[in-house]
């Protein structure tokens, strides 16, 4: 039978790190009589029982069926409630090795240990009241981060930051409410049309959340990286760009016009930005039915991208393609390149010089590239190195539609104040305006919202 998240809570199993050889593998387990199922596949069972939580204990996996020793390991004890989940569990580390891994999690499972469903630990640990839900999502952040930006960004969610602000947002949403239902409730005589109720507060709260909310834009872009198109007529050197900037041999360079017929991304970290570097095909009239279809890409992804690196070979000089493109994206990054070479012509006005060759102006390159993405990151990890306290980012699509929930209750409640309605119309409005708070940090959500965001966890975690 399919288990889900609210099922009966039993032990489970999962491998915590990486499949694949390595000096050392965890196996994670938690869950009622965890301990106990874990000492029947353990050489020393008894010292595995006695052990207090948080210590370590020495001994070998053993299969207990035929008292085959799998490994020998460390088994780390932890007991309920103080433990990551809130319950009891042992994480062995074992060597890192898929045939102990595979051996060890098959005897655990015949001890009574279910595989765990992805982000379980962590739903246990929500479950447990260890973490909110917004904070459950920093941890999985964090595991995803790919730059020192990313990384600050979700620990400072995951110590608390954002889900802080929201509570208190919520409390002002929550007090305002009872005010209003405690008119209702004593049947005032002046509690119609919306008397007695100052809008003012709920004003001020709306523009903290708007600017949260707007926040989003910076967040995902540490989230999911800035997408960076290198365009440029073929020949131009795209190609030698991309792999200059990314230091790796990963696109195809070639002297033949068009070889990069489709594109290619590569991930790169860039002064604590994480940037997704697209490699397109050439800009030109198309001679052939594949080329036309990479053409027509490039230019779609060019226009879908945050910023686009337009590059244009120094020796053939601007072309008509060149202008055109640059009318039509007059905010894309314009690289000459070829400045190694001595039939190279200068650089026009607005053009970064470059030798993808050689590497020569790649310096001056990257700081115009990261000039030109940090407003999109927010202040970004900029601020942070100087020490200063930076507001939290949302970085997450599902907080970001709820604080856009919160934020419409919001307006519909000043609206009906503005135009006189009664005050059950408003205590509807700022009801609505709570919860929609309350299901960003779980404190109110369904079983689905559960199984939506911890389904996108990793297993293990
Ligand atoms: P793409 O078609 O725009 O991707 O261009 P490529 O990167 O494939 O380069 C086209 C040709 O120009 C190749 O022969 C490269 O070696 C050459 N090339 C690229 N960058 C430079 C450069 O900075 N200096 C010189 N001298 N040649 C370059």
């Amino acid at each position: 039978m399919l288990r889900s998240y609210l099922g009966e809570p039993m032990p489970i199993v999962a491998l915590a790190t990486p499949p694949g050889e390595s000096a050392i593998s965890v196996i994670r387990t938690s869950g009622p009589g965890a301990i106990e199922r874990a000492a029947s596949c353990f050489s020393r069972p008894a010292a595995l029982l006695a052990a207090p939580g948080h210590t370590l204990v020495h001994g070998e996996l053993v299969d207990p069926v035929s008292g085959e020793p799998l490994d020998e390991v460390l088994a780390a004890v932890f007991r309920s409630p103080r433990s990551a989940t809130g319950e009891d569990g042992v994480e062995f580390s074992c060597h890192g090795s898929p045939a102990v891994v595979r051996r060890a999690l098959s005897v655990l499972e015949a001890a009574g240990f279910a595989p765990a469903l992805p982000g379980e630990y962590s739903f246990r640990a929500f479950m447990h009241g260890k973490t909110d839900l917004a904070r459950a999502e920093a941890v999985q952040e964090l595991v995803r981060a790919r730059s020192d930006g990313a990384r600050a960004e979700a620990l400072r969610r995951l110590e608390g930051g954002l889900s802080r602000r929201i509570a208190a947002a919520r409390s002002r949403l929550v007090d305002a409410l009872a005010e209003v239902q405690a008119r209702l409730d004593y049947g005032e005589d002046e509690a119609e049309a919306g008397d007695g109720f100052d809008p003012a507060p709920l004003r001020e709260l709306r523009a903290s959340l708007a600017a949260l909310a707007g926040s989003y834009a910076a967040g995902r872009m540490h989230g999911e990286g800035a997408r960076v198109v290198v365009a440029g007529r073929p020949n131009a050197g795209k190609s030698s760009l991309f792999n200059l900037l990314l230091r790796e041999e990963r696109a195809i360079v070639a002297s033949e016009p068009g070889t990069t017929r489709d594109w290619i991304e590569a991930g790169v970290e860039l002064e604590g930005m994480y940037l997704r570097l697209v490699d397109t095909a050439g800009l030109r009239d198309a001679a052939s039915e594949i080329e036309a279809e990479g053409v027509a890409r490039s230019r779609r992804l060019a226009g879908e991208a945050d910023l686009a690196l337009y590059v244009v070979d120094g020796v053939a000089g601007l072309r008509s393609e060149d202008e055109a493109f640059l009318r039509e994206r007059p905010d894309a990054l314009a690289v000459w390149n070829k400045i190694d070479s001595a039939a190279c012509r200068p650089a026009p006005e607005g053009f970064v010089p470059v030798s993808a060759a050689d590497g020569a102006g790649l310096a001056a390159l990257v700081s115009s590239l990261a000039g030109r993405l940090a407003s999109g990151f927010g202040a970004g990890p900029f601020a942070v190195r100087g020490g200063a306290e930076r507001e939290v980012l949302v970085a997450s699509a599902r907080q970001k539609s709820l604080l856009d929930e919160s934020l419409a209750a919001i307006d519909s409640c000043l609206a009906e104040e503005k135009a006189g309605a009664p005050l059950d119309a408003l205590a509807l409005e700022l009801g609505a305006a709570a919860d929609a708070l309350g299901e960003i940090t779980g404190e109110i959500a369904s079983a689905e919202v559960f199984e939506a965001v911890f389904s996108r966890f990793c297993v293990g975690k």
